[in-house]
């Protein structure tokens, strides 16, 4: 239904910090549209004002974004170009828009991705860890006993875990970031693109020791990058001759929990890393 006559809905990032990481096209496509649909429009004026542009702006946040939709259609369907932003960085990551952008891309409507800052992204290109594969979770739950729930529950994963964090929990979400995935490296990236910004590397409890003796280390916007399971205990340290092993297990139809058993005790690793393996190739063999 998408034709040239309709408008245009861009998802334009903003800066994490400093004003000048905004793109040369966000700048130009913010005072080409219509309509502004911001998470914060006080927040977002301030930016415009920045700007020199005075964008007729409409708030869409996680407790109208649904009510919105329609009347963002039919402005589209007039003809009408339309930004969407956020208070920061890059919208729908961890920020309003989901709902938006699935709405109106099931009608049919023109959604442009006009691409800038993003806190994980800047955090994972200078922090230091292994950025090949990486789990981004968003934020950890806000009650200890699910946030330690869900940090088990990615205990076993071979990839950068990243997570983000505000100032009133970095030192509880450390603390069970050290019970729940032990001495792994971690690397804190602080105020991003911002005066104090401060990469920390070290264990959870390295980290806490840390910020016990220089308290503005706990202050500011965080994202905490924790390196993956180590590679003894994953799989996807993985060799050719491992899948080898596991893959001839299988085929002799040795349950996944055997085949996973023999291959720790030939070739070290948990058993646990290796099931999922197994299952992996498993579920290989059978698509
Ligand atoms: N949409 C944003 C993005 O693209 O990164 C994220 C919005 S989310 C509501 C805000 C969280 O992102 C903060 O609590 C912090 O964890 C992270 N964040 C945002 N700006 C940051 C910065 N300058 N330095 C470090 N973390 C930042």
């Amino acid at each position: 239904m998408s034709d040239a006559s309709m408008g245009i809905l861009y998802v334009v990032a903003t800066p994490i910090g400093n004003l000048e990481d905004l793109s040369a096209r966000a700048i130009r496509l913010l005072g080409e549209v219509a309509l502004i649909a911001a998470e914060d429009t006080r927040h977002s004026a301030r930016l415009l004002r920045h700007l020199g542009l005075s964008v007729p702006m409409l708030s869409l946040h996680e407790h109208n974004e649904s009510a919105r939709v329609d009347q963002l259609a039919e402005r589209l369907a007039a003809g009408v170009d339309i930004a969407l932003i956020s208070d920061a960085g890059t919208p729908l990551i961890s920020d309003p828009g989901f709902v938006l952008v699935r709405e109106l891309r099931r009608r049919g409507h023109r959604i442009v991705p006009v691409p800038g800052p993003c806190a994980l992204v800047a955090a994972l290109s200078a922090g230091g860890l292994p950025t090949d594969r990486f789990l981004f979770s968003g934020f950890l739950p806000a009650k200890g006993s699910a946030r330690r729930a869900r940090l088990e529950a990615l205990a076993d994963h071979a990839e950068t875990l990243v997570f983000y964090e505000s100032p009133h929990r970095i030192l509880a979400t450390l603390k069970d970031l050290g019970t729940t995935l032990g001495d792994r490296d971690l690397v804190l990236g602080r105020e991003l693109t911002k005066t104090f910004e401060t990469f920390l590397e070290g264990t959870a409890a390295q980290l806490l020791a840390r910020m016990e003796e220089d308290p503005d280390q706990a202050r500011g916007e965080f994202v905490i990058m924790v390196a993956g399971i180590p590679k003894a205990d994953a799989p996807d340290g993985a060799t050719v001759e491992a899948d080898a092993l596991l893959g001839a297990l299988l085929a002799e139809a040795v349950g996944i929990k055997q085949a996973a058993a023999v291959t720790s005790r030939v070739l070290g690793g948990s058993k646990k890393a290796w099931y999922a393996r197994a299952q992996t190739l498993k579920d290989a063999q059978r698509d």
